[in-house]
């Protein structure tokens, strides 16, 4: 849709807990916010099985249900979604500029909302054999592997957790990290240690993806205290869980990030550019729940606002004077 020439209070980028959590306040607010939310709305949450703890789901929710659910509940509240993809901003002029595919939006303010995704290990092959047993999201493609072998790397808690779950379907689950301990909180510690179907490899580093066929066949893993390595065969799937990068490619040279490439921001969702403001994963490497994406969302939308009333009052005066 070709929008160039109105010029919107507000364009959100992400159409995730943190993007439609700020849709829902600024649509509330009599903003009429635009929301970029691209071909799959809902965010990383649609691919989780159950989300539990999200506040007032004592039964829990599917991640895809919520999902669909903030989608619904911003459609109450005027706010226009737009299901293409953004591929570049202009945050050096004002209005801002963000150019989709389908045209470009002028706006005052921008809420960048786009999430993370899931870090690659980086091994050759890995990108021609993801979909062909490397994965990146067990809750996705777990119940693919029934009684296969399988195995997951990474030591935090979506390891742990992806591990657990995928006993649901696979013979046998190895858990393998590069370091002695996990990370992960000691209750999934605990669960993955009294599970029989789990085998955990300490120490162990995945230096080569084997296939058969254009499929993953097998995994070579390195101890890294002995440096000895060996195979493991007759492994139908990689789990890959070692963390998120936060998708800020296109806001590179644009606005400041952290070492990690995270959006910073202070206290109040701000960035270093006045009127872009950022909530949910991408300015935050720490958290990273559903709970706090969507707050950060919501106080987004509330500095919006903000924003855009002290200008409003600015213009007043000056008229004024
Ligand atoms: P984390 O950053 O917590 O863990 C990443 C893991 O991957 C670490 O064990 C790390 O090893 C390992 N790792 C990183 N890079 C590599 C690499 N190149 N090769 C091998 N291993 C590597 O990420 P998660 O995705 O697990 O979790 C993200 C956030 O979400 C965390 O804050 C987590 O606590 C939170 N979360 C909370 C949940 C809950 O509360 N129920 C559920 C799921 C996630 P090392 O330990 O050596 O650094």
């Amino acid at each position: 849709m070709e929008k160039s020439n109105e010029l919107e209070n507000l364009v959100i980028i992400g159409g995730g807990p943190a993007g439609l959590t700020a849709a829902i306040y600024a649509g509330r607010a009599g903003l009429e916010p635009v929301v970029i939310n691209g071909p799959q709305p809902g965010g990383q949450i649609i691919n989780t099985d159950e989300l539990e703890n999200f506040p007032g789901f004592p039964e829990g929710i599917s991640g895809a249900e919520f999902g669909s659910r903030l989608l619904e509940q911003a459609e109450h509240f005027q706010v226009q979604l737009d299901f293409n993809i953004v591929e570049k901003v202009n945050f050096k002029d004002k209005p801002y500029t963000i150019t989709t595919s389908e045209g470009s939006y002028q706006t005052r303010t921008v809420i960048i909302a786009a999430g993370a995704q899931p870090r690659p290990l980086g091994l050759e092959k890995e990108q021609q054999l993801t979909g062909e047993g490397v994965s990146y999201c067990a809750t996705c493609d777990g119940a693919l592997y029934r009684d296969k072998r399988v195995a997951v790397v990474g030591g935090g808690n979506v390891a742990l957790e992806e591990a657990d779950f995928l006993t649901r379907f696979a013979r046998k689950v190895y858990l393998i990290h590069r370091r002695e301990e996990f990370r992960a909180d000691e209750l999934i510690q605990e669960k993955i240690a009294s599970n029989k179907d789990i085998e955990c490899l300490y120490n162990s580093e995945v230096v080569e993806l084997l296939s058969s066929d254009g499929r993953l066949s097998g995994l070579k893993i390195k101890n890294n205290q002995t440096e000895k390595i060996k195979e493991l065969l007759d492994i139908s799937a990689l789990f890959i869980a070692i963390g998120y990068e936060p998708n800020t490619e296109l806001f590179r040279g644009q606005l400041e990030l952290d070492e990690a490439g995270y959006i910073e921001t202070s206290g109040f969702q701000r960035t270093n550019i006045p009127g872009i403001f950022a909530a949910g994963d991408i300015q935050d490497s720490r958290y990273q729940q559903v709970i706090t994406a969507a707050a950060s969302g919501a106080r987004a939308a509330m500095e919006v606002d903000r924003y855009l009333q002290a200008k409003r009052a600015e213009q007043e005066t000056q008229v004024r004077v």
